[in-house]
């Protein structure tokens, strides 16, 4: 870091003032995390250097024997923790992995059946704005109003009368167990691939706090950087029949160069995954997210669907009377960082939405637990409710600001 602030102190500052964040707030956003000092290390290392095109053992450049040895350690750790008979580590993101899935499994022009984006599902999953909605026929499917989980008569209905050739499960803001065995089912009866985006979720597969796609599945797609706390990347778990269409769809159908520097640290990051506390942590995470649910409802705020199964939960802010973009801007000004976020059915627009999401990977990281999950809730619900407008608005926001950080000071993130 001394180098990096003699060279660019501009740069140099942006690191602490993230740090300083980091440390003095609460971090709620779902899809974030905080690696360990053995991910960054891997990542600010000289693996940056090396240009490696191809896989290990059959690379278009010389001096690739040290970064194969981190592919290969890589692949096998991924094979091992997931059981999968092939992972691929180069995906770019997990927006890359998902594209090399649909380059592998289906051409431009198919249909492809993936859960609506208001409902919870991802760009990548047919919205117009991405390459899946441009490229592809997508068909969307919903939760149910009444019960706010998907709905799978209607993925069912769905596949027998617009015959997808690929059914995506996996989402961006579902907070329950998916049945990845009823969506084999439905793949089977209508011969499409199944697809799961277990971006989200692939770190609690890890920890086995909840069950794994990867027996139902075709193809898995994940992030790195979520839950299973690595640095940001994606992977792809596969069978063996589809290896070698997976690979060839990564690199050179959508990729050039792997980030080798990445690709070692994601192996470090499976390696941490695998050792007993990291079960224990994932189990955390769950119950922390269940935690911070039941008592944000305690505090009026309904969580979408009752509850979690995950390290996630939506809140439905309706009866608050706050939007989600005002609870976001809220809790931002008092240092507790979550997004909004649309819930299912919302009658307002993406940018404003009816509710929030929040998630628990880095604050039960930082050690956080149950018993400061009740605190947490109130100090949400506080901000939530302080309009800064109001007569004494911005001094309670600066009090919810001050209370969240004597509580983060017992559970410091990157301890000095
Ligand atoms: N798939 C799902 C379900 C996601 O939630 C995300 C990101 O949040 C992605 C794919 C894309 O991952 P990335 O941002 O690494 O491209």
């Amino acid at each position: 870091f001394e180098q990096l602030s003699t060279t660019d102190p501009e740069i140099a500052d942006v690191v602490l003032g993230e740090l300083d964040r980091l440390r003095g707030g609460l971090q709620l956003i779902a899809s974030e995390n905080l690696t360990s000092p053995a991910v960054l290390a891997a990542l600010g290392s000289t693996l940056t250097n090396k240009y490696a095109e191809g896989y290990p053992g059959r690379r278009y450049y010389g001096g690739c024997a040290q970064v194969d040895r981190a592919e290969e350690l890589g692949i096998a750790r991924a094979r091992q923790l997931f059981g999968a008979e092939h992972a691929n580590l180069q995906p770019h993101s997990g927006a890359s992995a998902n594209l090399a899935a649909y380059a592998a499994l289906v051409q431009p022009g198919d249909t492809v059946l993936a859960m609506e984006l208001p409902h919870g599902g991802h760009l990548t999953h047919g919205s117009r704005v991405n390459f899946s909605g441009r490229w592809f026929d997508t068909v969307g499917y919903t939760v149910r109003r009444d019960t706010e989980l998907i709905d799978y008569d209607e993925v069912r209905d769905l596949a027998r009368t617009r015959r997808p050739k690929m059914i995506i499960c996996g989402a961006t803001a579902y907070p329950r167990l998916i049945d990845f065995a009823r969506f084999r089912e439905i793949a089977d009866e209508v011969g499409a691939y199944l697809m799961v985006d277990a971006a989200h979720f692939i770190g609690l597969v890890a920890g086995q706090a909840i069950p794994s796609p990867v027996p139902y599945a075709d193809v898995v797609c994940a992030t790195t950087h979520k839950v299973l706390r690595g640095p940001r990347g994606g992977i792809i778990l596969c069978r063996e029949s589809l290896a070698e269409r997976i690979d060839k769809a990564v690199f050179p159908f959508t990729q050039g160069g792997p980030l080798m520097h990445a690709v070692a640290a994601k192996a470090v990051a499976l390696r941490e995954a695998a050792q007993p506390e990291y079960r224990t942590y994932a189990a955390q995470v769950v119950a922390n997210a269940q935690a911070l649910a039941d008592g944000l409802a305690a505090e009026g705020m309904r969580p979408v669907s009752g509850g979690t199964d995950t390290h996630l939960a939506l809140v439905d802010l309706r009866e608050t009377g706050v939007t989600g973009a005002q609870a976001e801007a809220r809790c931002d000004a008092a240092t507790i960082t979550l997004n909004k976020n649309a819930i299912p059915y919302d009658p307002q627009k993406p940018m404003v939405a009816s509710g929030i999401r929040f998630g628990t990977p880095s604050i039960t990281t930082q050690g956080l637990g149950e018993p400061q999950m009740r605190q947490v809730a109130e100090l949400i619900a506080r901000a939530v409710r302080t309009d800064p407008a109001a007569p004494g608005g911005t001094d309670e926001l600066a009090r919810v600001a001050s209370d969240v950080a004597e509580l983060v000071a017992e559970f410091p993130a990157y301890a000095r």
